[in-house]
């Protein structure tokens, strides 16, 4: 089986896959594409490809999996929720002081490496 996945990064949102694949490619507000999540359907696979193939960033992909089949969604379904963070994992650990004065000390853009110290 296999999934489309687009690159976000790479995507500049011409929009051609979702003229060549409209049955799993949605364009959003600003023009970029949502993909269905579903395995490509057997008989979507060629129009599939030959998104893939046209676009023109090289954004959009096929990749195989081996995991359960999902239930295709259909534009409009909210996607579902996702897992709650337990309160402050998501914090990110301020380093300790002694490191932070360390690298304002060592380096100095312009100048490079400072001695001493
Ligand atoms: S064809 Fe490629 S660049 Fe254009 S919207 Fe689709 S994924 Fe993005």
């Amino acid at each position: 089986m296999e999934r489309l996945r687009v690159d976000p990064i790479a995507c500049d949102a011409f929009g051609y896959c979702a003229e060549l694949l409209p049955e799993m490619v949605w364009l959003d507000e600003w023009g970029y594409p949502v993909i269905d999540e579903a395995p490509v359907p057997p008989h979507l696979l060629e129009e599939a490809r030959a998104a893939v193939r046209a676009c023109p960033r090289k954004a959009l992909a096929l990749h195989r999996f081996d995991g359960p089949p999902r239930a295709p969604r259909s534009p409009g379904t909210p996607r579902p929720p996702r897992p709650a963070v337990p309160p402050g994992a998501a914090d990110t650990p301020s380093p300790p002081a002694g490191a932070v004065r360390l690298v304002a000390r060592t380096t100095d853009r312009r100048r490079g490496p400072v001695r001493g110290g």
